[in-house]
Formats: C-alpha cells, structure tokens, sequence
C-alpha cells in the first residue's frame, strides 16, 4: 500500500510539472479546451488502470486514481495556476458541452467578480482606460463581451455595440450583456468587422486579441466607417508593425503605446487618433532615432516594429519581448545553418545581421525606465 502511495505521489508531481509547463505554453486555453486535453489523459490512465487490474492490481489502483485525478486537472489549472475562484467555476451537465461550463465568467483570465463589481484582466482594464469618458463605444471581435459591459456598467461609456463574426462567441457576448442588464445599452451585432456600426454611430472603436493582419484587414474593409471615429484602441497578439503601417498610411496618429506582461504573455496595446485632431505630426512621431552609444539609427522600418513611443519609453516587459524575438531568430538560425545549399548561407548571413543589430539596439535603448 505505502508503494502504491509513493507510486501516486512521484506520478502526481509529474503531472504537476506537465499543467506547469501546458499552462504556459498554452495560455490562452479556456476551461473547455483544458478540459478536453485533460480529460483525455484520465480516459487513458483509468483504461490502462482496467487492463492492468487483474495482473497488477496495486499498479490499477494508483493508475486509476490518477486518471480520477487528471479528470480535475482542467478545474485544478483554472484555480491554482490562473487564480480563478473555484465558486466561480460551476458544474453542470449540458447538452451543449456535455461536461462543464462557466457560470459567469466565460474566460478565467479576462474577469473576475470581487463582490459585484467586475474586475478586468490588465489588459481589457488598459484598453477600457484608453477610452475618452462619454464616447459611444463598438468593441469589434467582442467573443464574451467583457470590454462593453465593463464600459457601460462603470460609467465610462453611455452606450456601446459588441460585433461578433462567429455564431458561438455571439451567444457568448448576448448572454453576458443580458446577465449585466444591459440590453438597452449595448447592441450586440452579428457581422464581419465594422460592418456592424453604422457610419456616425461612435466615437471610439476597440478591436483586440486578433492578429495585426486581421485588425488591419477589418479597418481597411470599413474605412468608410472611419470618418466620424475619434479614437482607435488595438491590441495586436502579434503583427503590431503591419498595424503600424497602416495607421501611417491611412493618417492615424499614435498617442500612446503600451506593453504588458500578463499570465505570461506579451501585449502591445496601440491608440490612435485622426492626423487632423493630433499635435504630434507623423514625421516627428517616425524622425529617425539615433542610438547613444552607437552608429545604428532607427529608422522608420525599426520604428515600425519597435513602436515609435516604446522605444522612448522602453520597460522590462519591452525588454523580454525583443530578448525572446532574439532567441527565436537564433533558434531559425540554428535550423538554417544545419544547410549547405547557397540559399542558406545567404539567410545565416540575414539573419546573424538581425540578431546583432537587435542585441546592438536593446544594448543602446536607454534602462532608466527599468
Ligand atoms: N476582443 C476580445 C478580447 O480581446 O478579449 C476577444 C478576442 S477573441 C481572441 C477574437 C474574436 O474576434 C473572436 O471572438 C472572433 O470570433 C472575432 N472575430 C474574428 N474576426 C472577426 C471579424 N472579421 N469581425 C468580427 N469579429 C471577428
């Protein structure tokens, strides 16, 4: 018996190491792919626990018990690792999922309830702040509509359209603005893009969580839907550059520029504002930047994916972002190099550049900030 027990332990601080190690490279999973995952192991456990029983019995009890175990680890990641309160998630059985669902919150990591008032992940919080007081809102790609009831409910906005493309994250955003009581006060829409607002509908429009690619591509198709709008706030997972660009090109001034760490993620997070309603000028905002301490100068290309506010303000956070870009060239490099053909050596030579020149920029950027 006290082997069977040692045997469970070691296996369950395996276990413990794995949803470690799942969680960070797989944050953005939500209770239901967790659960998914997890519950896969515990059918395999709790089957080999079943050939195993009549040879091995002792060995069945302890692969049994883990399986029962790991049928809890998506709850167990949820509440240990993401600091969701256990009340919060509830079980129930549901046609819909079969197993379990979230009872208010529909994604742990972006909100919480401390008592009745809705707490935001850091990042919806910062993007809620970039939104001038009073402003007629639309959040675009709005999934469970955390951002608009959020804004609404604490005052920061009168009134506010949720546009959802996908049927499921619609549901998600209806359901979440019906239990706020607020469906006098945000329409949610189904459409691609700000194909939902309707031109001089509002102020500001937020779109976050999707590539750079994709915002852009949605601003683009509705940039006839611009001409009244005072204020953007983006929020790029990845792309930020070809964002960038595009606010450039189509004379979108940017304000202000942010980036954050949050449950081990990165986030840049961009406002703009039309040229004409901005002191700031493009070319101030994108002069050239020369390096103290070095030859390089940052040019528009450099400005373009380091951001032109982050440099002058580089923090830690900015810091590990273009650290963790080095290591990931350096890895490509790695791959590269295993190569003979002329057409690596010339990407080896690319590359190496890259690296030296980022490692010369990072050395450069001023750390009093830090
Ligand atoms: N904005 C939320 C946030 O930042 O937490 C949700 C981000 S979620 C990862 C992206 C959402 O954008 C999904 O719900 C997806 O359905 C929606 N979406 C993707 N393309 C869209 C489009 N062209 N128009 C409207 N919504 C879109």
């Amino acid at each position: 018996m006290q082997i069977s027990l040692l045997h469970y332990c070691g296996l369950a601080g395996l276990i413990l190491v794995y949803a470690v190690l799942i969680n960070g490279y797989w944050p953005t999973a939500t209770l239901m792919m967790l659960e998914a995952f997890w519950i896969l192991h515990a059918v395999l456990l709790v089957g080999s626990s079943w050939w195993v029983h009549r040879r091995f019995p002792h060995l069945a009890l302890v692969y049994f018990s883990i399986g029962m175990t790991l049928a809890f680890m998506a709850e167990a990641v949820m509440s240990i690792l993401r600091h969701q309160a256990a009340g919060d998630i509830v079980f129930y059985g549901s046609t819909e999922t079969c197993c379990c669902k979230w009872n208010f919150i529909l994604d742990s990591k972006k909100m919480d309830y401390v008592g009745d008032v809705m707490k935001l992940s850091q990042r919806l919080q910062y993007i809620m702040e970039q939104i001038p007081a009073g402003s007629r809102l639309a959040d675009i790609g709005s999934d469970h509509g955390l951002l608009p009831v959020a804004a609404v409910r604490s005052g920061r906005v009168p009134q506010a359209v949720a546009g959802e493309v996908n049927d499921g994250p619609l549901r998600a955003a209806q359901k979440q603005v019906a239990e706020a009581g607020l469906t006098d006060r945000i329409m949610v829409r189904k459409g691609d893009g700000l194909a939902v607002i309707k031109a001089h509908e509002v102020d500001v429009i937020t779109i976050a969580g999707m590539g750079g690619a994709l915002i852009t591509s949605i601003l683009e198709q509705g940039k006839d839907k611009l001409a009244s709008v005072k204020q953007l706030v983006l929020q790029p997972n990845v792309g930020e550059d070809i964002l960038r660009r595009w606010l450039m090109k189509q004379q979108w001034v940017l304000i202000d520029e942010h980036i954050m760490e949050e449950d081990g993620k990165i986030y840049e997070i961009l406002t703009a504002v039309p040229a004409s309603a901005s002191d700031l000028k493009q070319d101030e905002l994108y002069r050239p930047l020369r390096l103290p301490g070095s030859t390089l100068v940052l040019n528009r290309d450099w400005l373009m994916q380091l951001g032109p506010l982050l440099v002058n303000k580089p923090n830690e956070i900015f810091f590990r972002k273009w650290q963790l870009e080095i290591r990931k060239l350096q890895a490509v490099l790695a791959q590269v190099s295993r190569s003979e053909l002329e057409a690596a050596q010339h990407k080896q030579e690319q590359l190496r550049k890259q690296i030296e020149q980022l490692e010369e920029v990072l050395a450069c950027l001023p750390k009093d900030k830090l």
